[in-house]
């Protein structure tokens, strides 16, 4: 294992981890982040947490052959439930769904009343993390979205805050699907991004309009047919066509 260089995915997870924290890593698999992390001095004790064996052991024959057994404690275990009360300040969850992450979040947070920071990477559905943290008093303090072996990935920085106060002035419903930094921003990769799930969601209403009529699919219908107008308006910067 190389843990001297990150991808460029977990490197921007690492970036926000703040100096001289007390880290778990949640789905941590072969351990790199926490790894990278200690050895760069970035953190003074990580939890390298995983729910599935084979990574779960070799999450731990790599912190031994790093020698780094004594900063990082590799456990095994569902979720938050590897962190005791107030052993941690910042959490890591990175390389899974947005739904899966904001379960996490939601099954054990009573672990979090320690935590100041966390750093997420959904793979999709970074909305599903942006709700949970609205709904539990996370603020927003940043995002990032990048692209790596052509897979886009979005990395979203949460401290305990006003939730609400990334979306003033923003239709919430934009700035949750997009994200309310991102859609600031509007980096070229995020023009791709989401110019992808527009044509993604035309295909699929295309085919629900050929399908048998029924309820269900005039709901799924709107559903997509909202999110093109929202996402549209957002590139277009004027009205679409959806709505
Ligand atoms: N975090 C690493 C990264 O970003 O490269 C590994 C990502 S890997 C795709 C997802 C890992 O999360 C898997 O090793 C899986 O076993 C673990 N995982 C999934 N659900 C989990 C849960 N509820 N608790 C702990 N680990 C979980």
């Amino acid at each position: 294992m190389n843990t001297d260089k990150l991808s460029l995915r977990l490197e921007t997870v690492a970036k926000y981890v703040p100096k001289n924290s007390r880290l778990a890593d949640i789905g941590s698999d072969h351990a790199y982040l926490p790894s990278f992390l200690a050895k760069n001095g970035v953190i003074t004790f990580g939890i390298a947490g995983e729910v599935v064996k084979g990574p779960f052991q070799s999450a731990e024959k790599n912190v031994r052959a790093q020698g780094l057994t004594s900063m990082i404690s590799v456990r095994m275990g569902d979720g938050l439930e590897v962190i005791q009360p107030g052993e941690v300040d910042c959490v890591t969850i990175a390389g899974m769904g947005g739904t899966l992450i904001a379960n996490i979040l939601e099954t054990g947070k009573e672990k979090l009343s320690s935590v100041k920071r966390l750093v997420l990477q959904p793979n999709i559905n970074a909305i599903a993390i942006r709700n949970w943290l609205v709904d539990h008093e996370w603020e927003l303090i940043t995002e990032e979205i990048i692209e790596e072996d052509n897979k886009i990935y979005e990395i979203v920085v949460a401290e305990r805050g006003d939730p609400l106060k990334p979306y003033r002035n923003l239709n919430i419903e934009t700035g949750l699907l997009v994200g309310p930094f991102l859609l600031e921003r509007k980096e070229n990769v995020f023009k791709k991004k989401w110019s992808f799930e527009i044509k993604n969601w035309k295909r699929i209403y295309e085919q629900l309009e050929s399908a048998a009529p029924s309820n269900e699919n005039d709901e799924k219908k709107q559903e997509i047919a909202k999110k093109i107008a929202l996402v549209e308006g957002v590139l277009d910067n004027e009205e679409s066509e959806w709505s």
